[in-house]
Parts: structure tokens; C-alpha cells; sequence
């Protein structure tokens, strides 16, 4: 199109933009999302029922886009998978970040946590997996962050233990404790700085308990973290 502004002279399709926010509870100003970080198998009887090694490996980390929140409780359910998938995980929110931070310090980079589903198309990252290619589309799609409002850490402090929880129309389906986390959150944060800057606005999901498993179009999601919150997502389309 292009088509030239006549009063101003500047191009009128330029594209406006503004950041995904994720809500502040006790606050009228919104997070602003910069990147979402999440780590992979941090908890052993996930990584178990995954097929993989329960031991203390090294986190590892993948990335989902910043406009992949869902802040409103509704998600469309994908295309391109008949196998989509539930993971219920405790988030940080960062208001500092750095590079290299040490673990001792780590924790005063976090501005809250929230609640979050790292919603996964299990089939497509299967099959990416097996031919030894990247899991993006099985994990970076349109809305697979679903989110909680976040709780300031000045008032929760940093939750260390305490249960994590997901049921599907009132059925239990995870149910973990944030103290069997094989990387605790401070180690995440130390750990992810030394591959990349970490600044304010980043998220971080820490992984997922056991229990991951397929969701249908109108299943009701219901996600708990002791001492943080509670998220209320419902599969539509
Ligand atoms: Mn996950």
C-alpha cells in the first residue's frame, strides 16, 4: 500500500505497536513483556515421564515470543496438532536483569512471580524432536503463554516451597512442589545470564511438575501455585 500521509508527508501504514503487558495485581500499571525464556525438564518426575534423565543436567532453555501471553483466560485452541498439551509452571518476572549474575544475588533481579501454562503441541514438537530439528512450532505458537496476574515478590517474598497444581474440569491432572525443582529459581536466572543479557521486562517459565497431558476444545484449565496465585484458562475454537 504505502500510501503517503498528504498532511504530514510521513508513510500511514507504518506499523504501531505496543508491548504485551501482563496485569500488576494491586496496581494499575501493567508488566511489560519483553522476552519469555522457559526451561526445559526441571522437575525429575517430569523428566521421567518424558523419557529423559532425571539427574542434575544442566537447565536447559527455549524461548516462546513476547505476544504469546494470554492475560484474558481464553485460548484458541492451534492449528496444525491434534495433541495439544498442558504444562502449569511458576513464572519470574524480572525488573533487573545482567549477564553472568551470581546465584547470591539472583533473586534481586525478580519483581514477582504469576502462574503460567507452557501450552505445548506434543505431536509437532515429537515429531521436531525425532528428526533432530527445533521444537519452535511446538512450543513458540500464537497464545501458548497463558499467565496469571503478576504478585509482587515486596509482598509474597520468593516462594521456595509450597504445591503446584492443574486440574481439567475439576479433575487433578499435576500436581508437584515447587522445592523439587531440580533448578531453583535463583539458579535459573545465574545460569540463563551467562547465555544471554537478561533485562527488565524478561519472564522465565521454570518447567513443569508431572502429570503434563492433552486438552480438548472447552476444557477449563485451573492452575494453583501455593502462595502465588491461581490461573483460569478455557480452550475455545
Ligand atoms: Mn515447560
Amino acid at each position: 500500500m504505502n500510501t503517503p500521509n498528504t498532511e504530514t508527508g510521513t508513510r500511514n501504514d507504518m506499523p504501531s505497536w505496543s508491548p504485551p503487558a501482563v496485569p500488576v495485581s494491586g496496581s494499575e500499571v501493567p508488566f511489560p513483556v519483553r522476552r519469555i525464556y522457559c526451561v526445559g525438564r526441571n522437575y525429575a518426575e517430569h523428566a521421567r515421564e518424558m523419557g529423559g534423565n532425571p539427574e542434575r543436567e544442566p537447565p536447559f532453555f527455549f524461548m516462546k515470543p513476547a505476544d504469546a501471553i494470554v492475560t484474558d483466560g481464553r485460548m484458541a485452541y492451534p492449528s496444525k496438532t491434534a495433541d495439544l498439551q498442558h504444562e502449569i509452571e511458576l513464572v519470574v518476572a524480572l525488573a533487573r536483569g545482567g549477564r553472568d549474575i551470581p546465584v547470591a544475588v539472583a533473586l534481586d533481579c525478580v519483581f514477582g512471580y504469576a502462574v503460567g501454562l507452557d501450552m505445548t503441541r506434543r505431536d509437532l514438537q515429537g515429531e521436531l524432536k525425532a528428526k533432530g530439528r527445533s521444537w519452535e512450532m511446538g512450543k513458540a505458537f500464537d497464545q501458548s503463554a497463558p499467565i496469571s496476574a503478576i504478585v509482587p515478590a515486596g509482598r509474597i517474598g520468593h516462594p521456595r516451597r509450597g504445591a503446584i497444581t492443574l486440574s481439567v474440569n475439576s479433575q487433578p491432572r499435576q500436581h508437584g512442589d515447587l522445592a523439587d525443582m531440580i533448578w531453583p529459581v535463583a539458579d535459573i536466572i545465574a545460569n540463563l545470564s551467562g547465555y544471554v543479557t537478561l533485562l527488565p521486562g524478561d519472564l522465565i517459565f521454570t518447567g513443569t511438575p508431572a502429570g503434563v497431558g492433552r486438552v480438548e476444545r472447552g476444557d477449563r484449565l485451573q492452575g494453583a501455585v501455593a502462595g502465588v496465585g491461581e490461573l483460569a484458562l478455557t480452550i475455545v475454537g
